[in-house]
């Protein structure tokens, strides 16, 4: 069983040359068994005219074609039930899962052992009860939650969604510890406590939560630990690969990449691999589920990653936050922006009431403009600092300089103005 200190496998504090052996290693077998066993692995490469030898380390995978979710459900209609991407006989599958799609998603290994590693991380152990609030139907979630909490020694709790009334009267009864949801379905479960009359520091015993499925905006999480004295981790997981991507330690300053998926970030129009800081599509390649063939998925979620060490001893890089999907991405010079990003750098400046950032092209050369209004005037001098502050800001947070900022009267923008406008007209 694992310690309180403990790390869940030892993949999670390799050397960057161990891991660059182990990637190696794991890519090669990987595409060469889809290769050879997946037909529809086999068309893709060699349409594109790529061969499995040539794919060795990382950086060669830009020479594969992304697949995403919307070619998996056309080879699955085009060729029923798997789309050619199964690698093993059909009567060895262990179970079947099914997303939105429907994507029917064929699991051999009755156990995915290393899920476990994003509840080890954030703390749950023997002792703790946890009540896991997805669904265990169709969907991998409750199932695969379930599992990994039992692999880090927890009681499980399968409540599903749904019932609240219930989820409460379970969360209180039984001394439940920790919870598996999303951030707003716990929301739903306090304010429900709380209009039954419960105090809710007072009367239950949580102080673990986990989510996935959905965004942890940081005001929410400082409500979750600080009112209601929680401990919050998130996790990055996409059912078609087979699980999570990247998930949270104790330090909360981005999720570690897991091993036992090649995790790239690309410039989701040309394939190519982007370096660290830069907004791009995360693309994974399982490498720990070979019975399902499936090499570059794209993912449409955008997202950055960080080298720098982490004080928790995991040697992994980091995913900064997923910001959004392609479809809102915006590149700007050369580097995506998405809508959410101008919303967490703004939210710092309390005295900006509306704003608008807006994207043109003058001389071959992108620029950025910021318009915006100010809650109550301001003198010259409190301008000037705030402008300093948010080009500074925007540019921790996007690597891009903003050209200009206007100051626009009250009223001038709608009420709900689109935060991030493309104005670029091409020719
Ligand atoms: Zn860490």
């Amino acid at each position: 069983m694992i310690k309180p200190d403990e790390f869940f496998d030892e993949l999670e504090t390799m050397s960057p040359v161990a891991r660059e052996k182990y990637f190696h290693r794991h890519l090669t077998e990987t595409v060469a068994h889809a290769y050879h066993h997946a037909p529809a692995v086999k068309e893709m490469f060699d349409q594109a005219g790529v061969s499995p030898g040539q794919i060795a380390n990382v950086k060669d995978l830009e020479r594969v074609p992304i697949i995403r979710k919307t070619d998996l459900i056309d080879r699955q209609k085009a060729d029923p039930p798997y789309g050619g991407f199964v690698t093993i006989p059909y009567a060895d599958i262990d179970r079947i899962f099914l997303s939105p799609g429907p994507v029917y998603e064929p699991v051999q290994t009755a156990r995915i052992k290393w899920f476990g590693k994003a509840f080890c991380a954030a703390g749950f152990r023997k002792g703790d009860v946890v009540m896991n609030t997805f669904t265990y139907h169709m969907s991998p979630a409750g199932i695969l939650f379930h599992e990994a909490l039992r692999d880090c020694g927890a009681t499980v709790v399968p409540m599903g969604t749904g019932n609240t009334d219930i989820q409460v009267q379970t969360m209180r009864d039984l001394r439940v510890t920790g919870i598996v949801s999303t951030p707003s379905f716990l929301m739903t479960l306090i304010k429900r406590a709380e209009e039954l009359g419960h105090s809710f520091n007072s009367d239950f015993s949580l102080k673990r939560a986990w989510f996935t499925g959905e965004m942890l905006p940081p005001s929410l999480r400082t409500t979750f630990e600080e009112t209601y004295r929680i401990d919050t981790y998130q996790t990055y997981a996409v059912t078609e690969t087979g699980g999570a991507l990247a998930y949270e330690c104790s330090q909360k300053s981005g999720m570690h990449l897991m091993d036992e998926s090649v995790i790239e970030i690309v410039d989701p129009a040309t394939g190519k691999q982007l370096g660290p800081g830069e907004v791009g599509e995360i693309v994974a390649t399982p490498v720990h589920n070979r019975q399902w063939g499936l090499i570059r998925f794209g993912t449409g979620d955008m997202s950055a990653y960080v080298t720098d060490p982490c004080p928790c001893g995991r040697t992994s890089h980091r995913l900064t936050g997923i910001v959004g999907r392609t479809s809102d991405a915006v590149k700007v010079r050369g580097m995506f922006v998405v809508a959410r990003q101008v919303e967490q750098v703004m939210a710092g400046f309390g005295a900006i009431a509306r704003y608008q950032l807006v994207v043109t092209r003058k001389e071959e050369r992108d620029e950025l403009a910021l318009h915006l209004e100010l809650k109550q005037e301001a003198s010259s001098t409190t301008r000037q600092r705030l402008v300093e502050d948010v080009i500074q800001q925007f540019q921790n947070a996007c690597r891009l300089k903003i050209d200009h900022v206007a100051f626009l009267n009250r009223g001038t923008l709608p009420d709900q103005p689109q935060k991030l406008l493309d104005r670029r007209v091409w020719k």
